[in-house]
């Protein structure tokens, strides 16, 4: 329902919304949409019944303001009158009705009328219509909350809406009827819909504001017009009729007439039937009466298949009008009730009867009909096949996942999934879902972290080989040197030459590798060569002292032998988990050092083995940490395998160990497992 101006009636206050879904769970119209985590109204759904604004803790919803209107009404100069709801005894508790008309008119209404009338008109058409019609099954259309739902949801039912208008419409005819076609309307009372109402085409121009009784008081403390000091003495107030006030008190003057009678029962609950009489003349199941926002929903739809067969469905979207949205009272229903019949009870009994007939006779011939026009807005609804898709990215695969916990604020996950797919839900409103990605989110977190961890020892390393390297260059520069020099004095073909030329070699080699070390240190790149693996593992054989109790197996599963490395470095590392594997097997007798070299196309594996004693569970955490070590004072450095590991990754490699450190569980031993590219992509380095 849109006010005239197009305005919506209920809109959402963005920076308030928590996101709670309560006002999801209470929408019965499913007008709330969540997305990009943000309820909002969906102004073509909403029948304005005002339970979002009632619910929300954060008062997060903005109902259409009528303030604006009315004030430049009574600013007009035409004459203006205030109907006022037959609920205003609940919401002006401690006031004198007396008082509270007093208090309107002075806020510049000319007139101060009870909308009660207007609801006796409507209770007599509604007992006319049913007598005249005795085949005809009917809902009331005195709640414009219902009179919305029907027409966006259940809009093949429009033909069983009464067509009579609701008792403000009927009090507002029957005004201008009185005072000439220049009276200007305006509503006060406890509904948020009634704005709607009053922009609706049937009923267009016929009232000219709607003030919540919240915006109404809001007036009234901007004007500063408070209770009379009588209405501070409530047993007076509610005792003494108006002719017992002083004369001259300006807030001594009743409502308006026409007076009402039983109509000023409208505002609570089954108000019409009793009103209309309905009970005495029908049998008891041919009226049903029900109201709050699940209730009525149940019996439209029961109604529209026919297991409610009442003649007359009188249905209210508030647990009665005292408990619309537009109120300000904190009282519990029954409080509120009886406030209402008790100013009831006292009205009747000091009613002039003669008079109120008069007036209704008056009236007899008044036209209290309207139409209703269709605004559907029902919505496809997914196949089975969508429906599942859209649980499954739920996670919900199988029944048992459908938990229908409620937090979203739909009653099942299937009622969720179906509001995903109109547009209306997000996954993320699901709790378990969200747990499980917050979990999963964890996780990765956590990976990261490790990598993280990973990095910072790569960036340990780096500093720590820079460091070596600087000490290390020279003495081996020396040593260089002077083997050269001294090459120079050998024969040919001696064997201290080929002695000679092996330390030149290998010297050599930790020149490259301290070069490394510093390049590493600065994270730079490596020098990706074509490289043959089995002479690799040739010159890792010939750079390995093997003790007399290890014996050595060299075992190749390689068509393609080329892969491309940068062989120092990656001899560099196989030295090392050799040595580490000949460390492991101590004094064993039958020490075993396999290496074994396989792979694909993508990539060459190396497989360093050994059958020494295997790492233990706590070590197995510390292993590639610089500086960790098992070996005794000056024996390790723990460096090996940290330097082994940044070398692996820069190639974009990968190390890994299988070891087994428990005799019980196994033969123990260790499996080094160094993967490595082909052929590296430079683009992808430096990797670390
Ligand atoms: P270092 O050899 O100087 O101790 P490393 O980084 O090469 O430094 O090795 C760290 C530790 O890892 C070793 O002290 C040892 O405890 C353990 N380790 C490495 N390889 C093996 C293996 N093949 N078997 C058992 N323990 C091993």
């Amino acid at each position: 329902m849109r006010h005239r101006n197009n305005s919506p009636m209920i809109t959402t206050i963005k920076e308030r919304c928590r996101v709670c879904y309560s006002c999801v769970r209470d929408c019965p119209a499913r007008a709330i949409r969540i997305a990009d985590g943000q309820a909002e109204v969906i102004p073509a759904r909403c029948i304005g019944c005002g339970n979002c604004v009632r619910v929300c803790s954060q008062r997060a919803k903005r109902v259409l303001d009528g303030t604006g209107d009315v004030r430049d009404l009574l600013a007009s100069g035409a004459p203006v009158v205030a109907i006022v709801a037959p609920s205003f005894p609940a919401e002006f508790v401690d006031v004198a009705p007396q008082v509270v008309a007093g208090m309107i008119r002075a806020m510049g209404f000319d007139y101060v009328v009870e909308a009660a009338f207007g609801a006796d008109l409507v209770a007599w058409r509604y007992r006319r219509l049913m007598s005249e019609n005795p085949e005809t099954r009917y809902i009331s259309t005195t709640c414009p909350a219902v009179i919305g739902f029907v027409e966006r949801y259940l809009p093949q039912l429009i033909p069983h809406l009464a067509p009579v208008v609701s008792p403000m419409i009927a009090t507002a005819r029957a005004l201008r009827k009185l005072h000439g076609p220049e009276l200007k309307m305006v509503f006060i009372g406890p509904c948020i819909a009634k704005k709607g109402e009053a922009a609706s085409e049937p009923v267009w121009d016929e009232i000219n504001g709607v003030l919540t009784f919240r915006e109404a008081r809001e007036m009234m403390s901007a004007s500063g017009i408070t209770p009379h000091a009588l209405s501070r003495d409530p047993e007076r107030g509610r005792r003494h009729n108006v002719h017992d006030l002083a004369a001259n008190d300006p807030l001594a003057m009743d409502f308006d007439p026409p007076h009402p009678g039983t109509g000023a029962l409208f505002a609570i609950s089954r108000g019409l039937v009793q009103a209309a009489g309905l009970t005495e003349n029908l049998l008891s199941n041919d009226v049903v009466a029900t109201d709050g926002r699940r209730e009525f929903v149940e019996a439209l739809n029961a109604f529209d298949k026919g297991s409610l067969q009442p003649r007359l469905l009188e249905v209210l979207c508030c647990e009665g009008c005292i408990m619309g949205a537009g109120m300000t009272s904190d009282d519990a229903m029954f409080q509120r009730r009886r406030h209402v019949s008790e100013y009831v009870r006292d009205r009747i009994t000091e009613m002039d009867t003669d008079a109120w007939q008069d007036d209704l006779t008056g009236f007899e011939d008044l036209d209290l009909g309207r139409t209703f026009l269709p605004n559907d807005q029902r919505q496809q609804f997914p196949s089975m096949a969508e429906l599942r898709a859209i649980l499954e990215r739920m996670g919900k695969r199988r029944v048992e996942d459908e938990l229908n916990c409620g937090a979203c604020g739909y009653e099942t996950c299937a009622e969720h999934a179906i509001a995903i797919y109109k547009g209306r839900a997000e996954n993320e409103m699901c709790l378990p879902y969200t747990i499980e990605r917050l979990r999963h989110a964890l996780k990765e977190l956590g990976s990261a972290q490790e990598a993280l961890v990973h990095s910072e020892k790569l960036a340990n390393m780096g500093q720590l080989a820079a460091g070596i390297a600087h000490e290390v260059n020279n003495p081996i520069g020396i040593v260089l040197m002077y083997s050269h020099l001294l090459l120079e004095t050998l024969p040919a073909d001696s064997q201290q030459r080929a002695d000679l030329e092996m330390i030149v070699e290998h010297a050599e080699r930790c020149k490259t590798i301290v070069a490394g070390l510093l390049n590493f240190s600065r994270q730079n790149k490596i020098t990706r060569k074509q490289t043959d693996v089995e002479e690799l593992i040739g010159r890792l054989e010939r750079a390995i002292t093997l003790p007399p109790n290890v014996r050595l197996s060299v075992e190749h599963y390689l068509d393609d032998r080329f892969f491309n490395v940068d062989a120092d470095q990656v001899l560099q590392v196989l030295v090392n988990l050799s040595n580490n594997a000949i460390g492991a097997m101590g004094v064993k007798t039958d020490g075993e050092l396999s290496i074994a070299t396989s792979g694909n196309g993508q990539e060459v594996v190396i497989e360093i083995t050994d059958n020494g004693v295997g790492i233990s569970e706590e070590n197995l955490k510390h292993l590639f940490q610089p500086f960790f070590t098992t070996k005794e004072a000056g024996k390790g450095t723990g460096l090996g395998l940290a330097v082994s590991y940044g070398i692996i990754k820069m190639h974009r490699g990968d190390i890994r160990v299988k070891t087994n450190a428990n005799p019980v569980k196994g033969p123990t031993g260790t499996t080094f497992r160094v993967v490595l590219p082909r052929i590296g992509d430079e683009s992808l380095e430096p990797a670390v």
